[in-house]
């Protein structure tokens, strides 16, 4: 009982928070930075907060994070972290050689108010990015927000290198938000396959599932380039997959470029991937390819044929708005109840959303946004449920209540095959329920009677 101290009874808190289920704002926009062809991560800040956000990522990844860090002692706390921060940038460039720096700011350089597209712009003109180089920035002040927030704020950082040619290109920029390398990968196969040409970013596919090469590269191959970024004006439109994590990039797009953007709910599960191969279909102008039809008919048959292991099983769901909302449509549609639903994000609108998913089904939800772990512990006690689906920090309320887990979302720490095996488009669906069935049927053989153990299902 490693929670024994979690009571059943809720009691409103406004100024305590006990298990955060969320982090801090630079983890994503470090994720996010990952993402750009070259680039090397830049922490404005002190070593602790670099070195916290490194190990945050590697933790989840299984991959050494490389990133530099403006390392803040007293005098620059006190006097701003100007002077660092152009010092790093020189060193970075003579002695790594990136082709981007992708700087982010911290809570103390926040607090000091340092000016980052002022120091940069120093940067240049005192001659300390070299010519073809670029310095990406992002203000993320971690007592706001949540790393969804750092990840968006990265992701609309990266259009300040964006230079339209007056000339479209055909292509569709995707923005895929805070997904797996595997699922980045998985929406390029999807995109291929309906013969729509895109500009993925960011795209962390190859940069943190790479193989075991023996050879060390400090900068691998993956990520978009800074060429397919200034091109992302040319683009005949954006696709923003995740309201928190995408469309404020895209929405940037759109108002300084004129580039229409739509934006969707992140592919996961039936409806929302019918709804992005219906996007990307529109776009090219071509029926839905056999292939795509093919893999959606075998999700659909999973459904059906499993439907009545997943008929009314409660199940509490715990990580970020994007992928929560349209988690619980895939769970709503294969006809489980997600009764209990839960960010630390801040965000009424994704309290407002779930409540729509789930108007006139045959349960009451729990949901809130700005919330702890604690409180979904709370909850689970008062109204017990048959699944768990969240991040590794959700063991020790499965391991309490004797709930089966799902480990889904930000951070898997003591697990893997999260950066291999997608989660999106229909072949993602299908794991996903591979996922929430071995589990439940794990928990059946181990509490079915003698009488009613089955080999077969
Ligand atoms: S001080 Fe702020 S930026 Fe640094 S690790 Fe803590 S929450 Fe993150």
């Amino acid at each position: 009982m490693l929670l024994r101290h979690t009571s059943a009874e809720i009691t409103e808190r406004k100024a305590l928070t006990i298990n955060p289920a969320k982090t801090c704002q630079p983890i994503g926009a470090m994720y996010a930075a990952l993402g750009v062809h070259g680039c090397l991560p830049h922490s404005h800040g002190s070593q602790g907060c670099c070195a916290y956000h490194r190990s945050a990522l590697t933790r989840h990844y299984k991959e050494p994070i490389s990133a530099a860090t403006s390392s803040f002692t007293e005098g620059a706390s006190v006097f701003g972290g100007q002077a660092n921060l152009l010092a790093a940038i020189e060193n970075i460039f003579a002695v790594y050689e990136p082709e981007v720096i992708a700087v982010h700011t911290t809570c103390l350089s926040e607090t000091i108010g340092d000016d980052l597209p002022q120091i940069t712009e120093k940067a240049r003109r005192s001659g300390k990015i070299p010519e073809g180089r670029h310095v990406l920035y992002a203000s993320t002040p971690s007592y706001v927000g949540s790393h969804v927030t750092g990840f968006s704020n990265m992701v609309k950082g990266m259009l300040a290198v964006a230079e339209p040619t007056g000339t479209k290109n055909g292509r569709v920029n995707i923005i895929p938000g805070w997904v797996e390398p595997a699922d980045m990968e998985e929406i390029k196969r999807l995109a291929a396959l309906v013969g729509v040409d895109i500009t993925l970013f960011p795209d962390t596919s190859g940069v943190l599932n790479g193989p075991l090469s023996g050879e060390f590269h400090m900068f691998p191959e993956g990520g978009v380039t800074i060429k397919q970024l200034k091109s992302t004006p040319d683009s005949i439109g954006t696709l923003a997959l995740g309201e928190w994590c995408s469309a404020d990039a895209a929405r940037h797009l759109d108002s300084l470029f004129k580039v229409p953007c739509r934006v969707l709910e992140m592919p996961y599960g039936l409806k929302a991937t019918d709804r992005f191969i219906d996007a990307l279909r529109k776009i090219a102008g071509v029926p839905v390819p056999e292939e795509v039809n093919l893999e959606r008919g075998q999700l659909v048959d999973l459904i059906s044929d499993m439907h009545q292991y997943f008929y009314h099983k409660k199940v509490a769901l715990v990580g970020d708005p994007d992928p929560l909302i349209a988690l619980v449509e895939f769970l709503a549609t294969v006809d489980m109840c997600p009764v209990h639903v839960l960010t630390g994000t801040p965000g009424k609108r994704f309290e407002k959303k779930i409540k729509q998913l789930t108007a006139g089904m045959p349960f009451n939800v729990n949901v809130r946004s700005s919330a702890d772990m604690f409180l979904l512990h709370q909850w689970i006690k008062n109204e017990p449920v048959d699944l768990i689906i969240g991040n590794s920090y959700c063991k020790y309320i499965a391991r309490d209540e004797d709930i089966p887990l799902v480990r889904f979302g930000f951070p898997i720490l003591d697990r893997v095959g999260h950066q291999y095996f997608p989660t999106v488009g229909y072949k993602g669906g299908i794991r996903l329920l591979e996922k929430v069935l071995g589990a439940l049927l794990d928990r059946k053989d181990r509490d079915d009677s003698e009488q009613s153990f089955e080999l077969v299902l």
